[in-house]
């Protein structure tokens, strides 16, 4: 990266779900929600296992019913990074999952009941020092909201959120996040702007039931990039009807674009054209694939011909500019290697490998230095 990030965050106090702050100046976490049976431990956990290879922060878990209660504090002890419990309707799973070591509890205002069933999870929350998301959605609000607005608007879902926050106040407990969803994005980006200059509690920010992978990915970074331009946002889901792997990959290609955060390669590829020296796009789809695994930050040019190349190929921690008869490497922006394009992915790997793990052992030393 070369250079910050210009987006001032907003101020936000900060919670621990487990051991991932969220807010204050922490930087922004990356989460997802599993899609698996959770009664079907054994899928459970190899989904969040999966998840956290991917970058995963913190992951959610549905809790529909005592039985999947049971299941998740088997899915607790076989995984190690903070969990969250999907709670609707039935507060007394609250208090369930709370025994059994959840690390964050979202429960859904409109769906959760009456002020004693709240008071009962935010004891025990208080309790156990569980913080809790106050999980607003357009699609499941108050009926007396409803009512009251006609259909989903920002307003209707602040006033909802109100509702819940002045009460938490009432019962003195802060140690909440909030999230104001809707499918539509101005609906959502109005609604998190509304409450983001009112209340100083870490915001949690999505598009609900956004679509598929394509269309939820282009909706979700629309409305989340619009809000974490404005500083807005202390922790992220991209919800997609698809893999989960693929949200938590999608939330971190956001906060690494807006330079929010970093984590692994920030490819730069031309689209390519007939000026290419080599078959770009295979090619970056095959250095895509072959190196997911790798987690120090650096930036890698892939540029087909010399038109851009080497302008870019120079920026980058290592770049390549397509050229005739050979590929010219540049490293650190210095001209470096040729390569034949029969070798071209198996060598790129290979010089990307020794890079990253050149950047890791500066890190390490940086680290036992200061
Ligand atoms: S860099 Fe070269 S190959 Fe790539 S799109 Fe531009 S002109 Fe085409």
């Amino acid at each position: 990266m070369h250079f910050e990030s210009p987006i001032k965050r907003r101020h936000s106090r900060q919670i621990m779900v487990g051991n991932v702050p969220v807010g204050g100046d922490a930087p922004i976490s990356v989460q997802s929600m599993t899609n698996t049976e959770t009664c079907d431990v054994a899928a459970t956990v190899a989904q969040i296992r999966a998840m956290q290879d991917a970058g995963a922060d913190i992951v959610r878990v549905s809790v529909p019913s005592l039985d999947a209660a049971e299941a998740f504090k088997s899915i607790r002890e076989q995984v190690d990074l903070p969990l969250v419990a999907d709670i609707h309707f039935d507060y007394k799973i609250a208090l369930k999952v709370a025994e059994y070591g959840v690390d964050c509890l979202r429960i859904n205002p409109g769906n959760i009941g009456n002020k004693d069933r709240i008071r009962a999870v935010v004891d025990c929350a208080r309790d156990k020092n569980i913080p809790i998301r106050i999980g607003v959605n357009a699609g499941s609000l108050e009926k007396d909201l409803q009512k009251k607005y006609g259909e989903p608007t920002p307003d209707a879902l602040v006033e909802s959120a109100f509702r819940q926050i002045e009460y938490f106040d009432e019962l003195d407990f802060q140690e909440f996040k909030l999230s104001l969803k809707a499918s539509d994005v101005f609906m959502t980006v109005e609604a998190y702007r509304k409450i983001a200059s009112q209340i100083d509690n870490p915001l949690h920010l999505g598009i609900t039931e956004a679509g598929g992978l394509r269309s939820g990915t282009v909706k979700s970074s629309i409305g989340l990039g619009l809000l974490l331009m404005d500083g807005i946002g202390d922790t992220l889901r991209v919800s997609l009807a698809a893999d989960p792997v693929q949200e938590v990959k999608v939330g971190w290609d956001m906060l690494r674009s807006l330079k929010l955060r970093n984590r692994g390669i920030n490819f730069i590829a031309c689209p390519s054209c007939s000026r290419q020296n080599f078959d770009v796009v295979k090619t970056m789809n095959e250095l895509e694939e072959r190196l997911e695994d790798i987690k120090v930050s650096m930036d890698v040019a892939v540029i087909g011909c010399v038109v851009n190349g080497p302008g870019e190929a120079k920026e980058a921690d290592l770049g390549l500019a397509g050229g005739s008869p050979n590929n010219l490497v540049y490293l650190d922006g210095k001209p470096n290697t040729k390569v034949k394009n029969e070798t071209l992915v198996d060598d790129l790997e290979r010089m990307i490998r020794d890079k990253a793990l050149e950047k890791e052992k500066q890190e390490l030393n940086l680290i036992a230095k200061s």
